[in-house]
């Protein structure tokens, strides 16, 4: 019944919000009857059996078209399963289809698709954030009941704030990147979107696992996150960058966190401002690491084994340039040329190990950080959602935009955005809660206080 309600839904509200780029309703009832049949018979139990699902289009799925939203994939079939899917298969999840993002989760807004731009739910007129745009507008439209989203410099949290649906970025290595078409790997994490703490929690369970398959996969003591999911805040040391209220920051937002961080106060928690300057240098940073690793990353796709080939070529060095020429989209082309320019010889140091430095920096300002506070609390963003067409014609501007959640990847930790107001227009505004690796807990656990 979920999966035919999650259908019906998809069928209606399509046409308005654009979040998915393959809809699998045959393959979703087919299996949501397999799963009915399995809890019926007592051998499939659990909070995910029978939960309708939308997953990322960066994620492989076997026998389902993977297209990371750019023409290059537009056939692309896996054969293997991305390992965190599995994972939620195994939990008797029922896959409805795959959410349109960024082209290669290049992008803040959903707009650099190649299969049309995801609305906002909440107005149709704006931008549901990016690059998992599809899976959190697919759960704000309860077109599914949670959804997939990769973060690899804010792309589960800022869409998450932008459409008012709560998503978790776990510390590096806690989900494994096998089948996760990769962007920037040294960045890149999958993780839930959905309505609330409780769900985010339940969700990371089942899809967090230690995979010898993924070599950044790291083993940890404990996956027990829903056991975090306490209304207990009281002696919680939460600290606020100052450098996170500076220019820049929409009015709105600024009110609705610190509103936020007062709520929190009043349970018992301890507030305290500090100082994060270095955050000023993650974005360069981020955007050289990230250019450098995807400019490797995508050298695949050059026409010969799997995706887009070019009609018309005069040998082989032709056909890599026609095809991936007619392939990639603007922005995937404009980052391809920066990171094979700051790894080209001579640009290397100057640029991609000045960054690698300025990482590790911005690393050890958390850690100190985490010496004095159990957690983070921000903005995920500084504006709510813009409105279409406005983001792309300024790229710059567009990667100013990820100010508040980029320095957690660089870093490895884990944050969750959730909904705490809305603007004058109505549009939802997100609160973030940054941890210490591995400390998902305290963030689950001043979330689920504050919800
Ligand atoms: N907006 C950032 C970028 O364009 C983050 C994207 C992401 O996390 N995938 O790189």
């Amino acid at each position: 019944e979920a999966v035919t309600a999650a259908l019906d839904a998809i069928e209606k509200k399509e046409k308005l919000v654009n979040s998915f780029v393959t809809v699998d309703r045959e393959g979703a009832l087919k299996r949501a009857k397999e799963v009915q049949k399995q809890i019926d018979d007592g051998t499939l139990t659990g909070p995910l059996a029978g939960v309708p699902v939308a997953i990322k289009d960066n994620m492989c799925t076997k026998d389902l078209l993977t297209t990371c939203s750019s023409k290059i994939l537009y056939n692309f079939i896996p054969t293997y399963t991305a390992e965190a899917v599995l994972n939620l298969e195994k939990a008797g999840a029922v896959i409805l289809g795959k959410t349109n993002m960024d082209e290669f989760a290049m992008g803040s807004t959903t707009e650099t698709s190649a299969y049309g731009e995801t609305k906002n739910p909440w107005n149709t007129e704006h931008v549901p954030g990016g690059s998992s745009g599809g899976s959190c507008a697919a759960v704000a439209a309860e077109e599914c009941v949670f959804a997939l989203g990769s973060d690899t410099g804010g792309s589960i949290r800022q869409p998450s704030s932008f459409c008012g649906v709560t998503g978790i970025k776990p510390t590096y290595g806690t989900v494994s990147r096998y089948g996760l078409i990769a962007y920037g790997s040294s960045l890149d994490q999958i993780g839930p979107v959905a309505k609330d703490v409780t769900d985010c929690a339940t969700i990371l369970e089942a899809i967090a696992s230690y995979d010898t398959k993924d070599s950044t996969s790291v083993k940890r003591e404990d996956y027990d996150f829903t056991s975090a999911l306490v209304d207990d805040v009281a002696g919680m040391k939460i600290g606020i960058p100052r450098d996170y209220f500076g220019e820049g920051l929409d009015p709105e937002v600024k009110a609705a966190v610190l509103q936020a961080a007062e709520e929190l106060k009043k349970k018992g928690a301890i507030v305290e401002e500090f100082d994060l300057s270095l955050v000023e240098y993650a974005i360069p940073a981020y955007y050289v690491i990230a250019c450098a690793e995807a400019s490797s990353n995508l050298a695949r796709f050059d026409g010969v084994k799997y995706g887009y080939r070019t009609k018309e070529y005069e040998g082989l060095h032709n056909m890599y340039k026609k095809s991936r020429s007619e392939g990639f989209g603007s922005e995937v082309k404009r980052r391809i040329m920066l990171g094979s320019f700051v790894l080209s010889s001579g640009y290397y140091d100057a640029y991609y190990l000045k960054a690698l430095r300025t990482k590790a920096l911005i690393k050890q300002a958390f850690d100190k950080a985490f010496e004095k506070y159990d957690v983070i609390l921000g903005p995920a963003a500084p504006t709510t959602a813009p409105k279409l067409g406005q983001s792309l014609s300024d790229p710059i501007k567009m990667y100013l935009g990820d100010i508040y959640t980029i320095s957690v990847n660089l870093a490895g930790l884990p944050g969750i955005s959730l909904p705490c107001g809305k603007d004058k227009n109505g549009l939802p505004i997100g609160l973030q809660l940054i941890g210490n690796c591995f400390e998902e807990k305290k963030i689950i656990r001043a979330a689920y206080a504050f919800e």
